[in-house]
């Protein structure tokens, strides 16, 4: 089994995916479905659990933390609106596929995540599927990345309680940042967009359901409990 696994590239998988679970739902920028056909997900999970990669839910992947749903991976990226020249930050980067996704359809992608065993394993990931676009660091990035803003978009993939000003401070004009805003077990989808200097456009994409972003301008210190 274990064996058969290793070599099986899943391509099939992939493919329903896409389309049962992407295109079916309205998915429709075809570099986002693209990107999500290419990246072999069941790279960011434990080896048992990769006959689930496919599948239409979260798995968990340590330290109480999931990989979001493909869906929610396919919403969020869609709603950046990347044409391949962008600087993305992703904050949560998890398992790192997200990151992955996102490295196919920008310039460059910079990421955090704040568990140090999950940002090894991600990176482990990267260097052996060569996403070499991809810059991570350890720390709480409900800060954002001050020394390397701004950015062309930014990606919550955690709830937060609020928008967070100071990641709506380090987007570029005309720049777009995505994140799940509201209670503990509950939130909304959230688009801000950069109008201006001090002018930005929020918009509801719908209801999620995340784990917390938890830092300075997140949620305090948690148990762990799955999204
Ligand atoms: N994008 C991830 C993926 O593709 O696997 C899934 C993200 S998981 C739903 C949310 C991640 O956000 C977790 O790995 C969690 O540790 C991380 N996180 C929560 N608060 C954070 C913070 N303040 N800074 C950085 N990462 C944080």
């Amino acid at each position: 089994m274990s064996e058969g696994l290793a070599v099986k590239d899943f391509l099939k998988e992939r493919r329903r995916m896409v389309e049962e679970q992407l295109k079916a739902r309205g998915i429709g920028d075809e570099r986002v479905l693209e990107a999500m056909l290419a990246v072999p997900r069941h790279m960011f999970v434990e080896e048992a659990l990769r006959s689930q990669a496919y599948n239409d839910f979260p798995l968990p992947i340590g330290e109480g933390q999931t990989i979001s749903q493909p869906y929610s991976v396919a919403l969020m990226t869609e709603a950046l609106q990347l044409q391949g020249e962008e600087t993305v930050l992703e904050i949560g980067t998890g398992s790192g596929y997200q990151s992955a996704v996102l490295s196919r359809l920008a310039k460059q992608v910079l990421t955090v995540e704040r568990f140090p065993r999950l940002a090894r394993k991600a990176r482990m990931v990267f260097d052996a599927c060569a996403y070499t676009n991809i810059m991570m660091r350890v720390g709480d990035g409900s800060v954002g990345w001050e020394e390397k803003a701004p950015f062309d978009a930014i990606m919550v993939t955690a709830g937060a309680p609020v928008v967070i000003e100071s990641l709506k401070q380090q987007l570029v004009p005309g720049g777009r940042l995505v994140m799940p805003v509201g209670s503990f077990r509950q939130q909304v989808l959230k688009r801000i967009v950069r109008e201006g200097a001090a002018r930005f456009h929020e918009e509801n994409l719908g209801a999620c359901h995340f784990v917390p972003l938890v830092g300075h301008y997140g949620w305090r210190e948690t148990p762990a409990r799955s999204c």
